[in-house]
């Protein structure tokens, strides 16, 4: 169902320890559940997998504030993909996800504003071609991080690394 091999885009670029890829795996069970694949469904796997990753281990809970139609709201099965049904949606501005794991610790991650605005108006037909470059991004490019609890309590968007080992 897919043209290319998106998730080997990833392999090439550099820094690619900073990135925690989306396996096919994981991808097509998302589409399956998700029904199509679009450019937000893979913004909110990439979403679940990075607080997985800061977390280190499995998220137990998740809130996202999201603006409650299409195809933003689609970020809201990509987050269900990684995480489970521990997951709870309000309404809200863009996409923000508040993330718990074990001992209290939790982690906000949000798109990208410029992100949002890039991929909200994508026509159906280029959906999934847009999918796969979001799949190749690197994380720092498309989303920011509150609170990683292995670097203190504010992580800069703008960092240049994840740094994340
Ligand atoms: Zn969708």
């Amino acid at each position: 169902m897919f043209g290319c091999r998106p998730w080997k885009d990833a392999d090439c670029g550099v820094g690619w320890r900073a990135f925690t890829l989306v396996s096919r795996e994981l991808l097509e069970r998302a589409v399956e559940a998700h029904g199509h694949l679009g450019p937000f469904l893979v913004l909110g796997l990439r979403m679940g997998l990075l607080a997985e990753r800061l977390l280190g281990g499995r998220v137990q809970a998740c809130e996202v504030e999201v603006v409650g139609r299409r195809p933003l709201l689609c970020a809201v099965d990509g987050i269900r993909a990684v995480v489970g049904d521990e997951v709870s949606v309000v309404g809200g501005g863009g996409i923000s996800a508040t993330f718990h794991g074990a001992e209290g610790r939790k982690i906000t991650v949000k798109v990208r504003g410029s992100v949002i605005e890039r991929y909200a108006r994508v026509a159906w037909e280029e959906c999934e071609e847009r999918a796969r470059e979001v799949l190749g991004e690197r994380e720092e490019n498309i989303l920011l991080v509150v609170g990683n609890p292995k670097h203190g309590s504010r992580w800069p968007g703008d960092s240049p690394e994840l740094g994340v080992s």
